[in-house]
């Protein structure tokens, strides 16, 4: 065979593997035969020098881009309107009633009684694909709704997007870019860069110049909307099939619903689940399904009148780091502490935040008087993920301690932790460790809190 066609036979081979790989999650053959496929096409494309523009070879990152251009959305992508509470949402769906009412008044052909779809509400960075004659021919990011950046080279180290698609008609299509919560972890542990969380990862990776750190970021993204089409949809389902069909990864979780009961009762479900998927969602779109009826109720200049966002409280808040302070634990390791200005966290004042080490407070790049994220974490003391600028000025160096707050020792830089090396005398220390001694794994002396045990050790010099 011609070394060029065999070179179109693989990358249609590759683009069939990647859509079971990455867009099903049903993998076609093991990642070794995948490699051999992979290293067969850059090889051929070496040897004969035809590279194709949209070959996997060079979709994979690794171009350094002098700037953002300018991208014109063909539509203008629209805003979600918001409710935060059960009654902002019934307002939403006797509005829509209401409209639906008076046009089936006025016209002969009747709009149905309303269903709804309910989809997650991503939290990543949108982008708007192009599609034209079936080939990916841009992507862009939302920007003002109007005017984005055009992120392609970015967007291609997406594996799962597919960059031909059957449909040959001009299409936008809009989705969310991602990076899940798995990937996250994994690129914390794998780089000196500590990523604060996944939105703004995403986002970063996104809109990096440089897509080789693009690509290291293993981004996915989901589709929900075509904002420019000729398709003849008749409901949001059919959309979202048609997408599927496209090979666009749509996610799984979409659900048919018809009144404000089951709105909510699925969205105590999704407040729920939402904690158990790879991927941050902060919320629940609701849309009208009958596409008619969207067309009815139509769009103010900002959004939809026939969706709505509901938006769950946050997982993550941000807050301003007063002080940290060092305790000293039962085998001298002295560990920073950071006390907050105080923050509702659903129901609970939160005033202190775990910092684990000095290392973490360089790392993390925390100073006094620092505006940070904090993320809750069932019930125990929250974590900061990072600072929400680095540059924020005001702030103060957090002073690594040279001696004990407690009993004035010279500390010792261990490893990881720094060390109070006076064990006989360093009253934490004593305080913990006589705790240790009494607490049920060891004498289990009943009723010996460690307040009394302050007590005793304070009156009665007891060591
Ligand atoms: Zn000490």
């Amino acid at each position: 065979m011609d070394k060029r066609e065999r070179i179109d036979k693989l990358i249609e081979k590759i683009e069939n593997l990647n859509y079971h790989y990455y867009t099903l999650d049903e993998p076609l053959v093991s990642d070794g035969e995948y490699d051999q496929i992979y290293d067969e096409l850059r090889q051929l494309e070496e040897e004969t020098g035809y590279v194709r523009d949209d070959s996997p070879t060079q979709i994979v990152g690794g171009e350094i881009l002098d700037k953002f251009e300018k991208h014109f959305h063909i539509t203008k992508l629209l805003s979600q309107n918001k409710a935060q509470t059960h009654e902002e949402l019934e307002a939403w769906i006797d509005r829509c009633n209401r409209l639906r009412d008076e046009y089936n008044r006025n016209h002969d052909d009747k709009l149905a009684e309303l269903e709804y779809i309910m989809e997650y509400k991503f939290d990543g960075l949108t982008v708007n694909l192009t599609y034209n004659n079936g080939l990916l021919v841009n992507a862009a990011t939302r920007g003002n709704g109007t005017v984005g950046e055009e992120i392609s080279a970015q967007v291609r180290t997406i594996r799962s997007i597919p960059n031909k698609i059957k449909e040959e008609s001009l299409l936008e299509i809009q989705g969310e870019a991602l990076m899940p919560l798995s990937e996250l972890t994994r690129y914390n542990e794998e780089n000196e860069l500590q990523l604060k969380n996944a939105r703004n990862a995403a986002a970063g990776a996104l809109r990096n110049l440089d897509t080789k750190e693009t690509a290291k970021r293993n981004l996915t993204a989901y589709f929900y909307a075509i904002p420019t089409n000729d398709l003849d949809f008749s409901s949001e389902e059919e959309m979202l099939e048609f997408l599927k069909d496209q090979g666009l990864l749509i996610h799984p979780y979409h659900k048919k619903v018809h009144n404000l009961q089951e709105i909510i009762k699925e969205l105590d479900f999704i407040e729920e689940e939402r904690k158990r998927i790879d991927i941050l969602t902060d919320g629940v779109v609701i849309k009208i399904n009958d596409k008619q009826t969207q067309e009815v109720l139509g769009s103010t200049n900002k959004f939809p009148r026939w969706s709505i966002a509901y938006k769950f409280e946050a997982e993550e808040y941000t807050t301003t780091l007063k002080e940290v302070v060092w305790n000293v634990g039962r085998s001298g390791k002295v560990t920073p502490s950071a006390i907050l200005d105080p923050v509702e966290f659903s129901g609970a004042t939160v005033s202190r935040a775990t910092l684990n080490n000095y290392d973490d407070i360089i790392r993390k790049k925390v100073r006094i008087g620092s505006k940070i994220f904090i993320r809750r974490s069932n019930d125990v003391i929250p974590e900061i993920l990072g600072v929400v600028d680095e540059n924020q000025e005001g702030t103060k160096e957090i002073e690594k301690p040279s001696k004990c707050p407690y009993c004035g020792s010279e500390l010792i830089q261990g490893n990881v932790h720094i060390i109070c090396p006076n064990s006989i005398s360093c009253k934490p220390q004593l305080l913990a460790r006589m705790e240790h001694f009494t607490s049920r794994n060891a004498m289990d002396i009943e009723g010996l809190s460690e307040k009394t045990i302050a007590q005793l050790m304070e009156e009665l010099d007891i060591n």
